[in-house]
């Protein structure tokens, strides 16, 4: 069994439980983990907060140092690291060693910015002020983590976090937790207490870490529903949260392009980890005049994809996470075909894998609009596609949605590229570039897919709030009741006196 991390120390859960973690590429056990309630929950808050009061008054500079520290420590280590998220997760050993290097790689962006902890000087109203803004810590917070990308998604919470001045304890994702348990003795250089780990699933020890009284902000990312409970457990505390949820991303291609390197694109939307990235292409729209040609090469790169074992050297794509989300993905496919869509290819379980919980990458065609892989994010290797008359119908398509995480188009045109920008619903827009990140750039969804964003300024912002600080260096009385005097600009007429009745 691996232990739990709070305050510094390896520990079990308060109930002695723990709970297996699986490889989804063969089903077997890897290890087991405490399972952590409430009682684990106060414990890890506790530490935090304890920790909090020494790390908020570490200088800018010494965080900065040890951020970089830690990038080194992980990027010494990233082939252990890789292989671990490999084992639990499922993706590919290659696509994990690029995942632990980004995630070092945001430690040292964030490194970079974490001495800028000052805030702004104002003009003041009068020369004998100050007028500043400095950016504070929240205390003790909360980062909530997916399976699909572990350590890069904590990352993505726990640099800022730890930039900011907060302590932070980790609710790791109940399939992930032991590559973000290998983080933690390395973690140790920031502090005892400053991170703790908790393991455990999210109604029995993430809701008890949510509502804690002493927990300021809760980050977190996974999906909708899950964000829909974590604000509804928040709501009677007012507690700030930043929230990264689900999306069901558009990728426009239009008639200009090079349609053999916009399928390469499209495919890589929508395969890169079987479909398992919140930003994948979920639904393709592709004008009329290319339609056929695209899609004989996007089903031609679909065939040849090589599935197996992730921990080979000659695979591009391992399984799904667990064999409960493989069966929701095959019912939405069975929906769409009852409804008339048509499989080109996949669609089903690979026949020479009988163990894992593999699936083919799909394509779809005759879908519709109201089809619910449409609608609703499908989170798999699925990739239906639409033909349209023009860009005018394919934004239109594209954005007729609740979700507004990401959105792709492929085009040479400007005026179609930024039509297309204008007017679809999205936090990061990509053109002829699918799913590539800008650590300095803000990430994050607009209507049902969060509030709130990760990565650049904004990342950091997310994590220490504005105290406004107005200082005059006279200690004079001041007519305080009469500020309109004070300030120069004449008083109102006084009220007229009451006669007094003789
Ligand atoms: P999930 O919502 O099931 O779980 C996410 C995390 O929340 C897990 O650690 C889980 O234990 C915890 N949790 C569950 N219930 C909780 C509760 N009541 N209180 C507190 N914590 C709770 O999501 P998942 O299956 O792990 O991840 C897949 C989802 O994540 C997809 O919808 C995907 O789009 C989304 N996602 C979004 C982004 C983004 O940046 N927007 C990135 C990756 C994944």
């Amino acid at each position: 069994m691996t232990r739990m991390w709070i305050g510094g120390r390896w520990t079990t859960a308060a109930s002695r439980q723990t709970f297996p973690v699986d490889n989804p590429a063969t089903e077997q056990i890897l290890d087991r983990v405490p399972r952590a309630d409430g009682r684990d929950a106060d414990r890890a808050v506790a530490a935090a907060a304890e920790a909090f009061r020494t790390w908020r008054g570490v200088s800018g500079l010494e965080r900065a140092s040890l951020m970089h520290q830690f990038a080194a420590r992980l990027r010494a280590r990233h082939t252990a690291i890789a292989r671990q998220v490999t084992l639990e997760g499922g993706k590919p050993y290659i696509e994990n060693l690029d995942e632990v290097e980004w995630c070092a790689a945001v430690f040292d962006y964030y490194g970079e910015i974490a001495r800028d902890q000052a805030g702004k000087v104002l003009a003041p109203v009068f020369p004998h002020q100050v007028n500043f803004v400095r950016k504070e810590p929240y205390g003790v917070v909360v980062c909530i983590v997916p399976w699909n990308y572990p350590l890069l998604l904590l990352s993505w919470k726990l640099a800022p976090a730890l930039a900011a001045g907060n302590a932070v304890v980790i609710k790791p994702s109940e399939e992930t937790p032991l590559s973000t348990l290998m983080l933690a003795e390395d973690l140790a250089i920031f502090g005892r207490g400053v991170v703790n780990i908790v393991t455990g699933f999210g109604s029995e020890v993430g809701e008890p870490l949510v509502t804690h009284k002493e927990t300021s902000l809760v980050a977190f990312t996974g999906s909708i529903a899950t964000g829909k409970r974590i604000a509804e457990a928040a709501a009677p505390h007012l507690k700030k949260l930043n929230l990264e949820l689900g999306g069901n991303d558009p990728f426009i291609v239009c008639d200009d392009v090079d349609v053999d390197v916009a399928a390469k694109g499209a495919a890589w939307a929508a395969f890169l980890n079987m479909g398992q990235v919140c930003t994948s292409g979920e639904r393709f729209y592709v004008f009329e005049s290319v339609y056929e040609r695209f899609v004989k090469k996007f089903v031609s790169i679909a065939r040849g994809l090589r599935l197996g074992n992730p921990l080979g050297p000659d695979i591009d794509c391992g399984p799904l996470i667990r064999e409960s989300h493989r069966a929701q993905i095959e019912r939405k496919i069975e929906d769409a075909v009852a409804q008339g869509a048509k499989i080109l290819c996949g669609g089903r379980r690979p026949p020479r894998l009988k163990k894992g919980f593999f699936f083919e990458p799909t394509v779809l065609v005759n879908v519709s609009q109201s089809m619910s892989l449409m609608r609703s994010e499908t989170f798999g290797p699925i990739a239906p596609i639409v033909p349209v008359s023009g860009i005018e119908e394919a934004v239109r398509l594209a954005d007729d949605s609740e979700y507004g995480l990401g959105a792709n188009i492929y085009t040479n045109r400007l005026e179609w590229a930024m039509y297309a920008m204008e007017n679809i619903h999205a936090g990061t827009f990509w053109i002829n570039d699918p799913l590539t990140d800008n650590d300095a750039g803000p990430f994050g969804g607009m209507r049902m897919s969060g509030m709130g964003r990760e990565l650049g300024i904004e990342g950091l912002d997310a994590f220490r709030e504005p105290k406004h600080v107005h200082m005059d260096w006279r200690v004079e009385a001041k007519p305080y009741w009469y500020p309109y005097r004070w300030k120069g600009v004449p008083a109102p007429p006084a009220p007229p006196r009451k006669r007094r009745t003789p």
